[in-house]
């Protein structure tokens, strides 16, 4: 009887040593270190070596957002009917269908509604992983609802996005989004109800060019890809050589596009003192009031 038994094939030619580690490490794809993926994760996803804030989620999202991770979703039972029975390489059917699948969402968004700093607050969160975060008409009705919601109950509303810009697949009913909620937003502001834009990294296209530049405050995380179209297209137009940086928002802070460029850990306060800013600011007359008294 032997002891050991060598299995041919079993040893690798290259003398190698292989490990397992697919899904523990994460490698920074700005300043190349290796890190933990828990404490990549722990870190709000945001590199502990260099601060590079890799993507997030929606759903990731509304948890650091929402007090206790606690929120109700609403208006998630729409779904796209395919209008233009669009075709590229393969059937935008089942694009959706694999999509649907893989993120567990009907479309590129998910509308929550629950507390941030005690405060009701409604948050729609755009999921990059639906179709690049694509808006069509499923996306632009949502963002509409939570918009209407935010109208009737007079709280505030705060758009998390993070999208390559409208949905080809939907063509003009896919353009249209972009007036619906900007003629929605006009009527919130009317009604003098907060709305806070948090652009993240990618914010391009449509998206870029309706909702997410018509915050009373713009704001994005450090880093992101923000414009509408691409360097290479401008670049074409224009004939000139884009300056380093562009469309990054700290080059855009730099040039009165944005009104901040907020860390990721920084996010939930900053957004919690701006409406207890704005709020104080909606009180009746306080300075009239003031100045009467004295
Ligand atoms: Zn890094």
């Amino acid at each position: 009887m032997t002891w050991f038994k060598r299995q041919s094939g079993y040893l690798d030619p290259s003398g190698e040593k292989k490990v397992r580690t697919e899904g523990l490490w994460v490698k920074c794809d700005n300043c190349r270190q290796i890190i933990w993926k828990k404490d990549l994760e722990e870190n709000l996803n945001v590199c502990p070596k260099c601060g590079r804030h890799f993507r997030v989620d929606a759903h990731t999202r509304l948890t650091q957002l929402f007090d206790d991770a606690q929120y109700e979703r609403f208006s998630d039972k729409l779904v796209s009917t395919d209008p233009l029975k669009f075709l590229d390489l393969k059937p935008y059917s089942e694009r959706l269908q694999r999509a649907q699948q893989e993120t567990g969402l009907n479309d590129a968004v998910i509308n929550a509604r629950g507390k941030l700093n005690a405060r009701p607050i409604i948050i729609s969160a755009m999921e990059y992983n639906f179709i690049g975060g694509s808006m069509g008409a499923v996306v632009g009705e949502m963002i509409t609802r939570a918009i209407e919601l935010a109208l009737e109950s007079g709280e505030p509303l705060v758009i998390v996005s993070a999208s390559g810009g409208a949905r080809m697949m939907e063509g003009v009913l896919s353009l249209m989004q972009l007036a619906k909620i900007a003629a929605a937003l006009a009527r919130l502001d009317e009604a003098r109800v907060p709305y806070i834009s948090v652009l993240t990294d990618p914010t391009t296209g449509g998206v870029t060019a309706s909702f997410a530049m018509l915050g009373d405050l713009n704001i994005a995380e450090p880093g992101a890809l923000i414009g509408f179209a691409g360097p290479r297209v401008i670049e074409q137009t224009i004939r000139q050589k884009l300056p380093a940086g562009f469309q990054r928002s700290e080059f855009l802070l730099e040039h009165g596009m944005l009104d901040a460029v907020v860390h990721r850990r920084e996010l939930k306060p900053y957004i919690a003192r701006a409406l207890d800013f704005m709020a104080a600011s909606r009180s009746p007359k306080p300075i009239e009031a003031g100045l009467v008294s004295n």
